[in-house]
């Protein structure tokens, strides 16, 4: 292929065994991940250039049991503004393998393009005899450059297969054959060198995924806690008082909940006293006046958030009864409008204001 005509590339690197280094070529365990930089990488796969345009950009270089909340929202931040340029066609991520699953889940959801993002790493280190990662980033990039990738969601590439970043997991520790979709298969293989896709992810991924992680700074608390017979509720009570907001329960069977796990969950400290709804439109059940009865019903109080959030075009959070519209337009189009439907708690920014519309209209202090 002409030099003009290759794709541009960027190569995220983040560490892992695919840039791990061990004291001989035989030592396949206990090395050091992350030991190599992006442009170590790059200098041992020359063939690279042949494939694409290349450029390489360093995260961090860690073992990816190490990778936080903060660095995950760092690479689906950083992936949708290289993808967003008109110069980039794709990224490749390097990653450790230990939790490649994980980002790769992650980044299927909050990454904002078509173009393909493609997750590699390798079982043995970069010194050994045999290792797997150079001709692992080959294929990645051949995978990143191919035209049928687009739109494939978010992909992890290792061994000769591509898998959709929903279904994959790593199965054994050490074997180069580890990853699988167990319940499923991967979507396809490189076979003589070239891409062959089989199969397509149905389920929504980047562009039609409803998360977004634009200005996200932090992710809320969630915990996984795996169940065993001879469970009791500490792991839970420990996630509650660390200010949990929702737990993974890897429960037995069809997700049977150990019963004193069920005692926990129920929250029998908590005094509930509200339920805040949110509607994205007036359509929606949650809008209509039998949900509110239904609340008044059970002696809680209705409560609606009229903030007007940055992307209020696209989430409205009460069918755009809000701020925006009771102090641009007329309160009477927003906040009277909650009076009328009976709503006993609006969360605003303009506390001052509602204060006095609602002397003004329900007369009340
Ligand atoms: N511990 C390594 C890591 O996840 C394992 C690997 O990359 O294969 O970073």
């Amino acid at each position: 292929m002409e030099k003009t005509e290759l794709k541009n590339i960027v190569i995220l690197a983040t560490g892992g065994t695919i840039a791990g280094k061990a004291s001989s070529g035989t030592q396949m365990t206990g090395y050091t991940a992350g030991a190599y930089s992006v442009a170590d990488l790059l200098a041992g796969v020359p063939e690279l250039g042949e494939l694409a345009h290349i450029s390489g950009e360093q995260l961090c270089n860690i073992d990816s049991s190490s990778i936080t909340d903060a660095l995950l929202l760092r690479l689906a931040q950083r992936c949708n503004e290289l993808l967003a340029q008109n110069d980039v066609d794709g990224v490749v991520i390097t990653h450790g393998t230990d939790t490649m699953e994980e980002t790769a889940f992650f980044l299927n959801l909050t990454v904002k393009s078509a173009k393909p993002v493609v997750l590699v790493g390798a079982m043995r280190p970069a010194t050994a005899v045999s290792a797997d990662g150079p001709l692992n980033i080959i294929n990645a990039v051949k995978v990143a450059v191919d035209a049928a990738s687009t739109g494939q969601g978010v992909l992890v590439m290792m061994n000769d297969e591509i898998y959709s970043g929903r279904d994959v997991t790593k199965t054994n520790t050490a074997n180069v054959a580890t990853f699988k979709a167990t319940n499923g298969g991967p979507l396809g293989f490189i076979v003589g060198g070239e891409v062959h896709y089989y199969y397509r992810s149905v389920r929504p991924h980047t562009l039609q995924s409803e998360f977004d992680v634009t200005g996200v700074t932090v992710l809320p608390r969630v915990d996984i806690i795996y169940t065993h017979i001879g469970e009791d509720r500490v792991f839970v009570d420990a996630a509650l008082a660390a200010g949990a907001r929702g737990i993974i329960y890897a429960g037995s069977g069809m997700g049977s909940i150990h019963e004193d796990v069920e005692a926990a969950l129920s929250y029998p400290d908590l005094n509930v006293v509200g339920c805040e709804i949110i509607a994205f439109d007036a359509q929606t059940d949650l809008f209509s006046d039998a949900c509110i009865q239904k609340i008044h019903d059970k002696n809680l109080y209705a409560w609606v958030n009229a903030i007007t959030l940055g992307d209020v075009r696209t989430k409205p959070l009460y069918a755009k009864l809000d701020d925006d519209v009771s102090i641009l337009q007329d309160p009477a189009l927003g906040w009277g409008k909650l009076f009328e439907k009976k709503i006993d708690i609006i969360q605003t920014d303009w506390p001052a204001i509602l204060y006095q519309y609602r002397q003004k209209i329900l007369g009340v202090e």
